[in-house]
């Protein structure tokens, strides 16, 4: 696809051919501002019409539209606390549920369940969404997401405002969800040491928001070891 949304004169991203393949993890790396975070949002389909601007090529994801069903692709913002949307732990993960129509009595199971995966189970669900760390916030997010069974689940810079402790958190929790598998990941981040042991596939965009690079992260990090540099990525040692 090429994509010139915003209405800007020149495209954000051009001439995308990305197949995602069902269960697959993929870091997605390019310089600030490259387009790495409206990919992501094209994939959910959340841009509205008066921002989607003119798309060519359209995006297709295992043959269906995105967002066909709700909670189909869920997206973890990098701003802890930017996708919160409830006063409370509970109400908080059980609110994609309510908007889709789930049965009151299936929520606190799936919302327990929910909250388990990404390390919070121990969380009493009338703990104000206020009072949580940046890193226990974006788990929330996570959580919040995954009671909707997503097949996608991207994270946009989920670390990149949180300590190193909270960021460990993150992680620790997108890795027990790579290892529970069946969903496919895709992550975008500017440090990548921690997360190359976690994922199989590196893509690369470039500033004028082509794909560069695209293949098994090994190879990728070793073939352009000194371009990544120049983008600022923090390629591991
Ligand atoms: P990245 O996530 O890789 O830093 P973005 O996808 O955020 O890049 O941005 C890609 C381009 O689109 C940039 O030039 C940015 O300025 C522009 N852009 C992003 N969001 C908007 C918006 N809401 N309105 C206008 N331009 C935008
Ligand atoms: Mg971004």
């Amino acid at each position: 696809m090429t994509w010139r949304p915003f209405g800007r004169r020149e495209p954000v991203l051009r001439d995308i051919d990305l197949t995602l393949t069902p269960g697959e993890r993929v870091l997605l790396v390019g310089p600030s501002g490259s387009g790495k975070s409206t990919l992501l949002r094209a994939l959910t389909g959340l841009l509205g019409s008066a921002e989607a601007g003119e798309l060519t090529g359209g995006v297709t994801l295992d043959g269906a539209a995105p967002g066909a069903r709700p909670g189909a692709v869920g997206l973890v913002l990098q701003e802890p606390g930017a996708g919160v949307v409830a006063a409370t732990v509970g109400r908080d993960v059980a609110f994609g549920l309510e908007n889709v129509g789930a049965p009151p009595a299936s929520m606190p199971p799936v919302v327990a369940r929910s909250l388990a995966a990404v390390g919070l189970g121990d969380l009493d669900l009338e703990t104000p969404t206020s009072a949580l760390s940046g890193g226990q916030t974006q788990r929330l997010a996570l959580a919040g997401t995954l009671a909707l069974d997503p097949a996608v689940v991207l994270l946009d810079e989920p670390t990149a405002m949180l300590d190193p402790g909270c960021a460990a958190e993150v992680r620790a929790a997108v890795a027990a969800v790579a290892a529970q598998g069946g969903r496919t990941l895709v992550v975008v981040e500017h440090v990548l040491a921690p997360w190359v042991d976690l994922v199989e596939r590196l893509v690369v965009l470039s500033g004028d928001g082509r794909v560069v690079a695209d293949g098994p992260v090994g190879e990728v990090l070793h073939a352009r070891r000194e371009e990544l540099l120049d983008m600022g990525i923090w390629v591991p040692g």
